[in-house]
């Protein structure tokens, strides 16, 4: 069902609560922001909030917060900065979560005004009030504000105070990175155009069982590289060598080739190393002589080439989970062939998972595809076919 936006609800002179997912990755050492991606994601609502006159309250969590060491280095103090440069305005930033000083500063907010308070996860340390949604927290957030807009896609897989929290309270409506993350992730999963088909790699078959499993039902073709084909191959009674592969998980994959048929398509050769480095010696084989002492550390040209027939005529491909180890240029060819054979393609083509993401933006593919999702767990959450409680709590339109 569709759900309400930030459009849809009148916003002049009114404090609106924004749930953003400021959670960037910062450098260890300086505590600079390495990469503000998720902050310029979040500017569209921001903006528009503000020009339609309405006092923006940002929240957002940052890292994990178990101890009372961990706050210094996960206070949102430099993204406010950034945010601040970013918008060229300014934005009034609140070091707690709660209490008079926070009241007041909302009070004194004008409209077209932003303020940010401090890491939602800061609630963690007395009871995890906030991972754990204690109800006492939800309604005190929602107290601060008149609507609830929800931006924070990357926090949708989780049912916490600062999403759902808020939104048992107050009316909860989404922003436009929501509204878009499930347009096309929703859309793919629920109502896809076909031909429809899904690319799936990564390290470990266990981490997608459930997306496996899903995207067999939904798509026409599932095509299957990375590490998690080994297992697969192992299935089918091929030797692996010392490939990544899940004995647990081997009666599974048996299963799914039964059922499955041709919907499932497995490599044919394979780039193979002694170990598992980039300066290891490499060479190309079919995946019928893997040695003993080899691994499988990408998809091999063949492959490549086999997906990429598979790819012609496609109107949506769904991609989650690299083709081989990327992060080595020797073993990259296989994900940056898949990357290039969806990027040619007249599709709807969506990248799921978090390492596939960096995988395309790393290899220069980010501009050539309809949607990246900034959300890892929460996309993968969403192929799995289950409800995300953050969007299961935005209004209905
Ligand atoms: P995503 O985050 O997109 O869902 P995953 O986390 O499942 O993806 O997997 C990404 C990781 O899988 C990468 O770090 C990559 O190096 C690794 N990987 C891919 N192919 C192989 C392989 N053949 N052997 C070992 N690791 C692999
Ligand atoms: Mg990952």
């Amino acid at each position: 069902m569709a759900k309400k936006t930030v459009k849809d609800v009148e916003l002049k002179g009114r404090k609106v609560l924004v749930r953003v997912d400021f959670n960037v990755p910062m450098d260890k050492e300086t505590g600079e922001i390495t990469d503000d991606n998720r902050i310029v994601q979040a500017l569209p609502t921001i903006r528009y909030i503000i020009d339609q006159g309405g006092k923006a309250i940002l929240f957002s969590h940052l890292g994990k917060i178990k101890k009372k060491e961990d706050k210094e280095k996960n206070s949102l103090s430099p993204v406010a900065m950034r945010l601040s440069h970013l918008l060229e305005k300014d934005v009034r930033f609140v070091s707690v979560t709660r209490g008079p000083v926070l009241e007041k500063a909302i009070d004194e907010l004008k409209d077209g005004g932003v303020l940010l308070f401090e890491n939602t996860r800061f609630e963690d340390l007395d009871g995890k009030k906030e991972s754990k949604n204690d109800p006492e927290l939800g309604k005190y957030w929602a107290s601060l504000g008149d609507i609830f807009v929800n931006d924070a896609f990357g926090t949708a897989h989780r049912n916490h105070a600062s999403n759902v929290g808020i939104a048992s309270n107050i009316e909860c409506v989404s922003g436009f990175l929501m509204e878009k993350e499930i347009k096309f992730i929703g859309g793919a999963v629920d109502n896809p155009t076909h031909p429809y088909i899904a690319i799936l790699g990564g390290a470990k078959v266990s981490d997608k069982i459930a997306v496996i499993e899903n995207l067999l039902k939904k798509a026409d073709k599932v095509l299957v590289g990375g590490g998690m084909m080994f297992t697969f191959l192992k299935a089918k009674g091929l030797n692996i060598g010392k490939s990544l592969c899940e004995d647990d998980r081997i009666e599974f994959a048996k299963s799914l080739l039964e059922t499955a048929g041709d919907k499932l398509v497995l490599p044919i050769d394979a780039v193979v190393a002694k170990s598992f480095s980039n300066d290891a010696e490499f060479r190309q084989t079919s995946v019928d002589d893997i040695k003993a002492d080899e691994m499988g550390l990408d998809i091999g040209p063949k492959t490549v080439e086999l997906f990429s027939n598979a790819l012609q005529g496609a109107k949506t491909v769904v991609w989650n989970g690299p083709m081989g180890v990327f992060e080595m240029e020797n073993f990259a060819k296989g994900t940056i062939g898949v990357c290039e054979a969806i990027a040619n393609l007249d599709a709807t083509t969506i990248i799921g998972g978090g390492d596939s993401a960096a995988a395309a933006i790393q290899l220069g593919y980010a501009d050539r595809f309809t949607h990246i999702s900034t959300g890892g767990g929460a996309s993968l959450t969403y192929l799995e076919g289950k409800a995300l409680p953050g969007i299961a709590s935005i209004a209905n339109q």
